[in-house]
């Protein structure tokens, strides 16, 4: 079974039609490329997987289960965790605070039973340390875990934001342009990142990039959208010698 599926998703934002009849799925342990030109539609694809969005038209499953009318927070409980195009840090928290608002919610119960036993609570601090410093160190950041997480370079706010969609522990993680503003260099050690945390976390993806070097060498199949449109669905290989893909990107007749 597909781990996700779209099912001729359509939405509309009154005259505009941003994403038209999409239908693709998913396996377990995949990593898709979505690429197309500025405006095709990519981040409301994702904005529709993740409930940000309702679908105008298509249904949605993961894992089986319709998630097409869910709100965001369900989903996220689904196992749907993502990166965001414009980097959506809690600036003024530190960075290790950045992941600890996402485990906090999973400590609530501890911390209610906590109060009625205080020497607890310290300890569930402790826990919720360390488990906060374990996404850390899989992006490498955990010497900056008390910074502010505004004070760091954009690079590695990016590799945060990825540590902080990674503390969801979802089974599905959705990756807006995580190379948006990175050097060559960074963007290769991006690469090994993303390779490293799939492997680590089980984890299925879809990346949203226009730095192709990065696509290319993380994704063996690619789907291609312009106008809202898929325009193909095929391996990197086919998708790089595709006529239609040029097309849409250069505009050449
Ligand atoms: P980019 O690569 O530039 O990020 P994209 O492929 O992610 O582009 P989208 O951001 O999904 O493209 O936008 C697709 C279309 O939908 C665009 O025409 C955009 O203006 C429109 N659109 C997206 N969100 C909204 C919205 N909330 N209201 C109205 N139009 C929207």
């Amino acid at each position: 079974m597909a781990l996700l599926e779209l099912k001729g998703v359509t939405k509309r934002f009154g005259g505009i039609v941003a994403v038209k009849d999409i239908s693709f799925a998913l396996e377990q342990n995949e990593i898709v490329g979505l690429i197309g030109p500025n405006g095709a539609g990519k981040t409301t694809i994702f904005n529709l997987i993740t409930g940000v969005y309702k679908v105008t038209g298509g249904k949605i499953f993961f894992d089986g289960k319709d998630i097409t009318d869910l709100d965001p927070v369900s989903i996220v409980k689904c196992g749907i965790a993502r990166t965001f195009q414009n980097i959506r840090l809690f600036n003024k928290l530190s960075v290790i605070e950045n992941i600890r608002t996402v485990l906090f919610r999973e400590a609530d119960y501890n911390m209610v039973e906590a109060l009625f036993r205080s020497p607890k609570v310290t300890k569930i601090e402790k826990q919720l340390v360390e488990k906060a410093m374990e996404y850390l160190k899989v992006v490498e950041l955990e010497e900056y875990a008390n910074y502010r997480a505004d004070s760091l370079p954009y690079g590695l706010q990016r590799k945060l934001e990825i540590a902080r969609a990674l503390a969801l522990k979802p089974r599905l993680l959705l990756l807006d342009e995580p190379a948006a503003g990175m050097n060559p260099e960074e963007s290769l050690m991006l690469v090994d990142l993303i390779r490293k945390v799939k492997e680590r976390y089980n984890l299925t993806i879809i990346l949203i990039e226009h730095h192709m070097d990065v696509v290319m060498e993380l994704c063996p199949r690619i789907i291609v959208i312009n106008f809202g449109e898929m325009l193909i669905d095929g391996t990197k290989e086919e998708v790089q010698s595709d006529p239609r893909v040029l097309k849409a990107y250069l505009g050449e007749e």
